[in-house]
């Protein structure tokens, strides 16, 4: 479903991704791992079509993403819940998911919190409960596919763990995940693939230790 063959990315003539190459089946979740600079979110730009590959093919479903306009990523039931969550602060929740153009009872339902502060501005909110209204475009949007930039960032595990079983629940109905993370160890249990990322390339041994705790970074 995500498809990516020998991506090279980059700003300018600095080149971030060195020969990326990872495929996510429909319907299951990866964890993308790496150290701070690795080009994880440089890989997130390309997929969702903001960063252009210099070299190297990039599919979502069957749309080849290296040519497709933000739109037809849109139509191909593309979504991406990028770092710093995107929702609009000075919006109350029920504005945002309005702007979200769904059923917004869908997202009470699995969100009972999100209900209760539905008038609150969503810049108000703590940390988790905007994730919590970042994710709902998961929720109602119908997507295929779902790429997140650090799920987890700054917030406490039982929020996390929250998330973590809408993950599971979005995957069981078929959608295919691509999940960027900090800690391995929440990934790890949910995933079905972990691949981890040094220096702009996916690495092979998937040998987390030496990632966090052998100072590759
Ligand atoms: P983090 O976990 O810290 O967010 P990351 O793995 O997501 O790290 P990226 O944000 O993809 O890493 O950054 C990879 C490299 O690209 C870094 O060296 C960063 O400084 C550089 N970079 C990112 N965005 C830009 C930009 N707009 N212009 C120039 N260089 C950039």
């Amino acid at each position: 479903m995500i498809d990516l063959s020998d991506v090279h990315a980059g700003y300018g003539r600095i080149e971030v991704l060195r020969g990326v190459s990872l495929n996510v089946p429909r319907g299951t979740v990866t964890a993308l791992l790496g150290p701070n600079g690795a080009g994880k979110s440089t890989l997130v730009k390309v997929l969702s079509g903001q960063l252009r590959a210099t070299a190297g093919h990039v599919h979502l479903g069957g749309v080849h993403v290296n040519d497709a306009p933000p739109d037809e990523l849109a139509r191909a039931g593309l979504c991406t819940i990028p770092e710093g969550r995107a929702i609009f602060p000075n919006l109350t929740v029920a504005e945002n998911l309005r702007l979200m153009r769904g059923d917004a009872d869908l997202v009470y339902a699995r969100f009972p919190k999100l209900k209760a502060r539905h008038r609150q501005l969503a810049g108000s909110m703590s940390g988790g409960e905007q994730q919590m209204l970042a994710f709902s475009r998961a929720l109602i949007t119908d997507p295929a596919v779902v790429v997140i930039d650090e799920l987890s960032m700054g917030l406490a595990p039982v929020i996390v763990a929250e998330l973590y079983e809408v993950v599971k629940e979005l995957a069981a109905g078929g959608v295919t995940m691509l999940i960027v993370e900090q800690f391995a160890e929440t990934a790890s249990a949910v995933a079905d693939q972990v691949v981890v990322m040094t220096h702009g390339e996916i690495s092979e041994d998937n040998d987390l230790a030496s990632v966090y705790f052998g100072g590759t970074s």
